[in-house]
């Protein structure tokens, strides 16, 4: 599975918000790698610069020092709807009104085919579904609204995950679909009685990183409107009915173990997925360890809870980017090896319990269990911190077909001998929400395939392709 893009939008008169911008995207680097881009405003004009690749080679010194103004966006992105090519990369622009506008988008919307055939627009000739909004918002924009009024007329249209930041003349909006699906936060910069400027983002270590305090979340349906002279906020859509609908993923994996999500720190709650699934399910082992990076979290609270001792027992190279990440089956289990390297000290002769995020394809960890016994692990016990991922997420996750998840098509005791471990088990949904204390608050479609709010196809039973 991979990220779905971190966003940031900042204002900040007399401060140099490029570089504010970098570092808040680089601490969001994690959301994707397959490229990244900025937009600023200034001399009534907007500045786009974007391109494939990491924050770090997308912008130099000289590129952020030419990129003035108080206020900008930012977006890291990897493609789940468009191509992986630069000119689908973010922040999208379009010319409409007197100096145009920039959006950034975290998320996936389900009814673009639909969108765009109300609008007599081919949806294939758009470079990606945050490229349509942008489109649709552009025509409401040269047919006289304002930005604001035609961001609430074509969002309402809009179905599916959004989290999203637009920049226009002298304003900054941040806007989240009605469910909340994908994180959006909100900091300060300064004091709360002499604010300095404002700051969105996805998660809220981008907020820590350029030293701002955090205020709060954008509520689901919210728009904030940030100016040189503070923040207005309006409920720009009406809330999907019952319970907000975060992504539960963002606790499992998706998120930095540093960030707050609606109240929580990732990280404890990674730890309390461990604990419970020690209380759910022990088995007399030597050492407990973690797949990095969110396995190490939860395997701490396992080895609490089972009083197994924790140890490292993987290495990881932090230096693997989208190069590696292959689509093809024999790849893919090679890329195990150029990301981890196990410790053989720590684990020849060892009975293992490996701690992991979660099992999509299989093959990745076929391939980690093959390695730990090539390193000598007497006995290899799997955990996983989420339950069986048996359907494809529509919300802006990259999920492969349901005919390619392993846990949709095989029983628990099936996935044991494929992936060659001596026992494997996973948490329980009840105890997953229960670590996530949230409530029913949590999107766990994936995992059940309840889908909160509708998808782009019908769903067939297990086995089918669709
Ligand atoms: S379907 Fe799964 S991955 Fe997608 S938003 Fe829901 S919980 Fe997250």
């Amino acid at each position: 599975m991979k990220e779905a893009c971190g966003v940031v939008g900042i204002v900040a008169p007399g401060r140099d918000v490029a570089h504010l911008c970098y570092d808040a995207l680089f601490a969001l680097q994690h959301r994707g790698q397959e490229s990244a881009g900025m937009a600023t405003f200034q001399n009534q004009q907007i500045t786009v610069v974007k391109d494939n690749g990491l924050v770090s080679h997308v912008f130099a010194e000289s590129t952020l020092r030419a990129l003035a103004g108080s206020l900008v966006i930012g977006h890291t992105r990897y493609s789940t709807s468009g191509s992986a090519n630069w000119t689908a990369a973010q922040p999208v622009y379009r010319s409409a009104g007197a100096s145009g506008f920039a959006l950034a988008h975290n998320g996936n919307l389900t009814n673009t085919t639909a969108l765009a055939a109300e609008a007599d627009i081919e949806y294939t000739s758009m470079l990606s579904d945050s490229d349509l909004v942008a489109e649709l918002l552009g025509r409401e924009v040269e047919a006289g609204a304002t930005l604001n009024d035609a961001l609430g007329l074509v969002l309402a249209r809009v179905e599916g995950a959004f989290s999203m930041v637009i920049l226009e003349a002298n304003e900054v909006h941040a806007v989240r679909d009605p469910y909340g699906f994908r994180p959006l936060c909100l900091g300060r910069l300064g004091t709360a009685d002499a604010p300095e400027g404002w700051i969105v983002a996805s998660e809220s270590p981008a907020l820590d990183v350029i030293g701002a305090t955090f205020v709060r979340e954008i509520s689901p349906g919210e728009m904030v409107t940030i100016t040189k002279e503070g923040l207005t906020s309006q409920q720009l859509l009406a809330p999907a009915e019952g319970k907000q609908k975060l992504c539960i993923f963002e606790f499992v994996y998706f998120a930095r173990p540093d960030a707050y999500l609606m109240g929580h720190q990732v990280h404890s709650t990674r730890r309390r997925m461990g604990e419970l699934l020690a209380q759910q399910s022990n088995v007399e082992a030597d050492l407990v360890m973690g797949v990095p990076d969110s396995g190490v979290p939860a395997a701490e609270g396992y080895a609490k809870v089972s009083g197994i001792p924790f140890g490292q027992g993987l290495v990881k190279n932090r230096y693997i980017g989208r190069t590696f990440i292959s689509p093809d089956q024999n790849e893919r289990a090679k890329s195990v090896r150029r990301k981890l390297n196990p410790l053989r000290e720590n684990i020849e002769g060892q009975r293992l319990i490996v701690v992991d995020d979660s099992i999509v394809r299989g093959t990745t960890t076929k391939a980690l269990v093959g390695m730990l016994r090539d390193a000598g692990a007497k006995e290899v016990h799997l955990r996983i911190s989420s339950p069986p991922f048996t359907w494809p997420c529509y919300y802006g996750i990259d999920t492969p077909n349901r005919d390619d998840l392993l846990a949709a098509n095989h029983s628990i005791q099936e996935m044991n001998d494929f992936i060659g471990s001596d026992t494997l088990e996973f948490i329980t949904l009840a105890n997953l929400r229960a670590a996530v204390q949230l409530d029913g608050e949590c999107c766990d479609a994936c995992l059940t395939g309840t889908y909160p709010a509708p998808i782009p196809v019908t769903l067939g039973a297990v086995g089918s392709r669709w």
